[in-house]
């Protein structure tokens, strides 16, 4: 792939979805946002109608010339080698021919891949993973998940479920309570999902924060790290658990599979003074053989779904 090559890419997250088209140097050339109908509980024969609908939008303003590929990044199990999208979550498990279906629509090669493997795959030619055999990428936004490259291949697992390191419970919080049954996740105390619903139950032990909890909607995580550099005792309480268990997360992860760097994205470690707070409970000793270090992600947060969509897509049968 070059610069001149271009990809169609579609990024379907939990708040959003893109399409777009981006060239072989991962640059976005064009984007259009569409709603994401992921958090109506729809299923996935619903949401694959959703995207087909997007993008015929999509390529309705937008000419395909030059575009010889596409690319699809989706939340949830992924069996990429079939194009199969096997699952959003438990309960939610109705196999689509994803990448077929895409493909058959546009007139054009189609590989789809999980949603943080494919910002795995961008980190991996274009951002902080570039020429790198062994490295992690985590993800901390809305809930957490990691990426491992190991000896130059990415871990898929059995059932394309490797990876979902948010349910690995660090067991700091006092038995903060996650929604897939175990207590103690680092998703229950260090996502955006988890600091809200723990700001939530402790509120009454703190009366006099300021934190704004709203009705419907999350609170902002980036309040909590404001507040929290103010004094405010939950946001402290709250940030400090955090750091803590994202810090015990990547030293997990680091003793299982010895990479040579860390790659940290998502909208919770983009606060510089989260990221530091995280980097700062990390002992020298343990770290000893990370020598690339623990590093923020180089790629725009809003695009490195789409960018990863379309390094999938450069990859189509
Ligand atoms: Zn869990």
């Amino acid at each position: 792939m070059n610069e001149m090559d271009k990809c169609l890419a579609l990024d379907l997250g939990g708040t959003k979805l893109l399409v777009g088209i981006v060239n072989g140097a991962g640059r976005v050339l064009t984007s259009r946002r569409y709603p994401s109908p992921l958090a109506s509980g729809a299923k996935q024969p619903e949401i694959a109608a959703h995207m087909l609908a997007c993008l015929e939008d999509f390529c309705a303003s937008t000419t395909l010339d030059g575009v010889r590929f596409m690319g699809a990044g989706v939340v949830g199990r992924v069996d990429d080698g079939r194009g199969l999208w096997l699952e959003i979550e438990p309960g939610r498990c109705e196999t689509v021919a994803l990448a077929r279906l895409l493909g058959k629509r546009v007139g054009l090669p189609c590989r789809i891949d999980n949603d943080v493997r494919c910002a795995l795959r961008a980190e991996r030619v274009l951002g902080s993973g570039q020429g790198l055999d062994d490295f992690i990428y985590i993800n901390i936004g809305t809930g957490i998940a990691a990426g491992i490259v190991t000896g130059g291949q990415v871990v898929k697992g059995a059932s394309f479920n490797a990876g979902e390191a948010g349910h690995v419970a660090v067991d700091i919080s006092g038995g903060a309570a996650c929604p897939c049954g175990r207590v103690g996740c680092v998703e229950a105390i260090a996502s955006g999902s988890g600091l809200d619903a723990r700001a939530r139950a402790l509120r009454t032990q703190y009366p006099r924060t300021r934190l704004e909890i709203p009705e419907a909607g999350r609170c902002r995580a980036d309040d909590i790290f404001r507040l929290a550099r103010e004094g405010d005792a939950l946001c402290l309480r709250l940030a400090n658990d955090a750091a803590e268990a994202a810090a015990a997360l990547i030293l997990n992860l680091v003793w299982i599979a010895d990479p040579q760097c860390v790659v940290l994205g998502g909208g919770i470690v983009s606060d510089p003074w989260m990221f530091d707070q995280i980097v700062q409970r990390l002992p020298e000793n343990a770290m000893r053989f990370t020598r690339g270090g623990v590093r923020l992600t180089s790629l725009n947060p809003n695009d490195v779904g789409l960018i990863g969509a379309a390094m999938c897509g450069f990859d189509a049968p």
